[in-house]
């Protein structure tokens, strides 16, 4: 097995169970709160009415904010860190703050937080993850690493593993999703697959989904949160502002705390295991059926390549070039009108088509080179 496949276990990491942690009540873990702090009046009434509910674990401020472009509100400082333990002491409702600087750390720490996250344009960023990552050392609080801004999941393992190697143990990562330069319906696109291999690489890592950043608009909070739960994540992280229309950071994907208790309320939470013999049968015997189908398709595929070789030789032996863009484009063509009418999406064809032709041409090559 290639090295960085490697799983590193939990255990290595030292990363607590998320049921363990004292702030845990139930599935989903809830963070909630503004995208930014923006006044001691803002934040104490979106707290109270969260504290309200019963049903937030962590209230979430941002004091200083990333934004991408300048001269938008960049966040009220460290005076907003003033208002989130006034949340701390009058809701007692534990408290978190994004840190991207060493500074932000130690102004956060001496205030008392509970928790802090580093944001996906932080985690990107070594030197910024290893100072954050000493500045925090062995202090006794909760910290959410988002995934970064790109699809890199190295980055995102080794953001958690600084941390980790810092004595911090109650280490969670957020999912928030990857920008593209594509234009999409969501702000940032969820690759959910990233997320499942993080927490294949790192098994029993508690797993949140932020889907505010993930989606950018309030409608797709919902849909979001319960594909989350399907997937069987530990927690939600979403932002909630008592007056979104208002707010000076991300308008568009806040939602009130009301709003916020009917998504919550609408979740459907599967469990991801049962002892009911009955479903252990048929799913075993489901599985089995999926079990030969992949192996056919293996078969297909080893049968196909050799076609594929034989073709190689003899452009060879004919002088004639391995990629035929007409003869491609048609085979494409046909496949994704048939594919369609099997109730395939035509990305899945293409996706599937494009790699079976890239390997194509790999074996057509081998044996052109072959003397
Ligand atoms: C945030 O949580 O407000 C934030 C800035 O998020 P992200 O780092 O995911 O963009
Ligand atoms: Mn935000």
């Amino acid at each position: 097995m290639n090295s960085d496949k490697l799983t590193i276990a939990r255990e290595r990491l030292q990363i607590s169970p998320i049921d363990e942690w004292s702030v845990y009540k139930k599935r989903p873990l809830v963070i909630a709160g503004p995208c930014s702090a923006e006044s001691e009046e803002q934040v104490m009434t979106t707290a109270a009415a969260l504290a309200a509910s019963g049903r937030v674990d962590l209230f979430r401020a941002g004091i200083w904010k990333p934004r991408t472009r300048p001269g938008q509100f960049e966040g009220v400082g460290s005076a907003g860190l003033k208002w989130l333990r006034q949340v701390r002491e009058t809701y007692n409702l534990p408290v978190a703050v994004e840190v991207a600087t060493e500074r932000h750390v130690y102004e956060a720490l001496k205030h008392g937080v509970d928790a802090v996250w580093i944001g996906a344009r932080t985690s990107v960023n070594p030197f910024a993850l290893q100072e954050i990552a000493s500045a925090l050392r062995d202090a006794d609080v909760m910290v959410f690493v988002k995934n970064p801004v790109n699809p890199d999941l190295e980055l995102w393992i080794g953001a958690i593993e600084r941390l980790s190697r810092a004595g911090i143990s109650r280490l969670a990562a957020v999912h928030r999703g990857f920008s593209t330069w594509e234009k999409s319906s969501f702000r940032n696109q969820p690759r959910w697959q990233i997320a499942i291999e993080l927490r294949q690489r790192i098994p029993g890592i508690p797993l949140i989904c932020d889907p505010s950043h993930m989606g950018g608009d309030s409608a797709f909070i919902g849909d979001l949160s319960q594909k989350a739960m399907d997937l069987n994540y530990d927690g939600l992280m979403i932002e909630s502002h008592i007056d979104p229309p208002s707010a000076m950071s991300d308008r568009k994907q806040q939602i009130t705390p009301v709003e916020l208790m009917n998504v919550l309320g609408s979740l459907v939470l599967r469990s991801p295991s049962t002892d009911d013999p009955d479903f252990i049968e048929t799913i075993e015997e489901l599985r089995s059926q999926i079990d030969v189908y992949d192996n056919l398709l293996l078969d297909i595929l080893e049968s196909r390549m050799q076609v594929a070789e034989t073709i190689g030789r003899y452009k060879k032996e004919h002088n004639i070039t391995i990629l035929q863009s007409t003869r491609w484009r048609e085979v494409k063509d046909n496949a994704v009108d048939k594919g369609v009418r099997k109730g395939l999406t035509p990305e899945f064809i293409s996706t599937i088509l494009e790699a079976i032709h890239q390997e194509s041409i790999a074996h057509q090559m081998k044996v052109m080179k072959e003397e």
